[in-house]
């Protein structure tokens, strides 16, 4: 885990970087504020242990700057101070901070606070993959994918990109579960899964499953046509992938609809539209990728 020391004093920065690396913390320092925001914004910090009194920006600024930005998960800050004025843990505990600490410190109390609110940051860090994830596939889950999706579809304009959603469906894939079994079924949803991630690494693009064997893709900066020919790929391989599933080897097409995205309106009008067409892609066939283009072809 990497700890964050924001303190003015030289020697109260050493007093705890010795301590910390005792305890195989990575130790990162800061002499201001305005250093704390720049290190924090640059390195891996998962817990901040600051200063009341500094020159820039006093503990409580800081505290509240950080936590306002980031989300619960992300880290944790504990408020220190050597002044004998009992107010100031209610402030650094108001302004965000999730602990306080004294000094001259106790080393077992140092040592018990730092370690409680490592526990904590880790439950949450979990507790947020549980939430987010899709349990067969790994993928995002459809609450994570829109929320993901809603936030890049309101941030278009940054990138000055036109992006596209499209939405996939297994095709007769109750067939698959019919013939071969339910667990030879999450099988092909996995291996599914895994074509649509390996493809969209080192992409902008996002991946979740809708549920079932639905599947929904969000891809940046895609106009139309270029969303189309990425799904045809993506139908390519999926089409082309072999699954092994106890002696049998399983074989699927999927069928996808292609809809542009516009910041103006909500998320879920574009995966409707994405929807329909996916629902043209079935009945023209299926095995095929449509997009309002396809349909005036
Ligand atoms: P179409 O080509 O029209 O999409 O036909 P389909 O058979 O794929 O569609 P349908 O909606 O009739 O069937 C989907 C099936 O997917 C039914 C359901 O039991 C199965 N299914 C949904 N979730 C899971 C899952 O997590 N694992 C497995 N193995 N099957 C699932
Ligand atoms: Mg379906
Ligand atoms: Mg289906």
């Amino acid at each position: 885990y990497g700890v964050l020391i924001v303190d003015d004093s030289q020697v109260a920065r050493l007093e705890l970087s010795l301590f910390l690396k005792r305890h195989n913390f990575r130790v990162f320092e800061a002499k201001s504020g305005r250093e704390a925001l720049s290190t924090l914004a640059r390195e891996h910090i998962d817990l901040v242990l600051t200063d009341y009194h500094m020159p820039d920006m006093d503990g409580y600024e800081l505290t509240r700057r950080v936590t306002a930005e980031r989300c619960n998960g992300e880290f944790r800050v504990i408020g220190i101070s050597a002044s004998t004025d009992r107010r100031i843990s209610a402030r650094f505990l108001k302004a965000g901070a999730s602990d306080f600490i004294y000094r001259p410190f106790v080393a077992e109390e140092l040592q018990c606070r730092i370690n409680n609110n490592i526990a904590t940051l880790h439950q949450i860090r979990r507790l947020k993959t549980m939430a987010e994830r899709d349990v067969l596939t790994g993928l995002s889950n459809r609450r994570h994918f829109f929320e993901l999706a809603e936030r890049y579809s309101q941030n278009m304009d940054l990138h000055d990109g036109r992006d596209c959603v499209a939405m996939l469906d297994v095709d007769h894939f109750k067939k698959v579960n019919d013939t071969y079994g339910h667990e030879a079924g999450d099988k092909v949803l996995q291996a599914i899964a895994r074509v649509l991630s390996q493809t969209c690494t080192n992409t902008p693009h996002l991946v979740g499953r809708l549920g079932g064997e639905e599947f929904a893709l969000y891809l940046r900066g895609c106009d139309e046509k270029d969303a189309i020919a990425f799904c045809e790929r993506l139908r390519e391989f999926v089409a082309m992938n072999v699954i092994e599933s106890s002696d049998h080897m399983i074989q699927v097409t999927a069928s996808f609809g292609v809809a542009p995205v516009y910041p103006s309106e909500s998320f879920s009008n574009h995966l409707n539209a994405a929807d329909q067409l996916l629902y043209i892609a079935k009945k023209s066939g299926r095995n095929r990728v449509f997009g309002e283009s396809t349909l005036k072809q």
